[in-house]
């Protein structure tokens, strides 16, 4: 199911209408939304060098502990179409035998969330009179000029486009506590590395600081690696 049809690393011309920086959840909305509205052959591109599209961090874990915190009911990329998201899930037979309104109420894995995202993008783009395509470089740089913006991508290319949407997402806030710049690089496991965290399960005894979301992955990952320590 995942979106890595034509990953290139550079675009075929130098001219875009529209430059989508990052391709997480928001920019692949922002592309749906445009492919599904345009009239007319715009030229538009994804920005994003991860391997797969709609991930970003949220939707990257693969692991089904890992929930949605929003009932699937409420999750719809449209706002005219509030089923969608239970449509894709039924369809993908996901929940097998589940009623559709008991499935609404469900926080299901939040996988399915970038594969559903990845499906209706293939989708818009396949009926829409745009192109879009998939650029697997970072945007380093963004200089406005007369007619737009240009930007300067991560191997060193230099290319031009009308209008950019910046959907860069959250990054990971460098550990506050003192003395956290000296621990050696392979004792640091973030809690956005979800098949890391998994591997520190064990009979250990382990502090979590913090107390958000974050958190409760990180807790759930742990029991379902085995940790047995208190
Ligand atoms: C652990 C976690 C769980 C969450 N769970 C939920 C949930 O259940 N339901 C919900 O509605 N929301 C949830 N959220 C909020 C969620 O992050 C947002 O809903 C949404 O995924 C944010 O999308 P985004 O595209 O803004 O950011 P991201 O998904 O983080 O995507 C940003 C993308 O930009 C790319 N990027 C960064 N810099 C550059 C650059 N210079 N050039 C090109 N690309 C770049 C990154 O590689 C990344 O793919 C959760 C967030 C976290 C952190």
């Amino acid at each position: 199911m995942a979106y890595n049809r034509r990953m290139t690393d550079s675009p075929r011309s130098g001219e875009l209408d529209l430059a989508i920086i990052g391709g997480g959840a928001a920019g692949v909305l922002v592309a749906i939304q445009v492919l599904r509205q345009a009239q007319a052959p715009l030229a538009l591109a994804i920005f994003e060098p991860a391997s797969q599209l709609a991930q970003g961090i949220a939707y990257a874990t693969p692991w089904p502990e890992h929930l949605l915190n929003v009932p699937a009911a409420k999750m719809s990329a449209f706002a005219d179409q509030p089923g969608d998201f239970l449509d894709f899930l039924q369809a993908a037979n996901a929940y097998p035998g589940e009623a559709r309104e008991v499935l609404g109420e469900r926080y299901v894995c939040r996988h399915y969330f970038a594969a559903y995202l990845q499906q209706r993008l293939r989708e818009a783009e396949a009926a829409g009179a745009a192109r879009l395509q998939i650029v697997a470089q970072p945007v380093l740089a963004l200089h406005p000029d007369d007619h737009g913006y240009q930007l300067q991508l991560g191997d060193g290319q230099t290319l031009h486009a009308a209008q950019v949407a910046i959907a860069t997402g959250n990054s990971m806030r460098p550990l506050p506590v003192d003395g956290a710049d000296a621990l050696p690089a392979d004792d640091v496991v973030e809690a956005w590395d979800y098949d890391g965290v998994r591997t520190l399960a064990s009979d250990h005894a382990l502090a979590i600081v913090g107390s958000g979301l974050s958190m409760a992955d990180t807790v759930l990952a742990l029991v379902a690696g085995g940790h047995s320590g208190p």
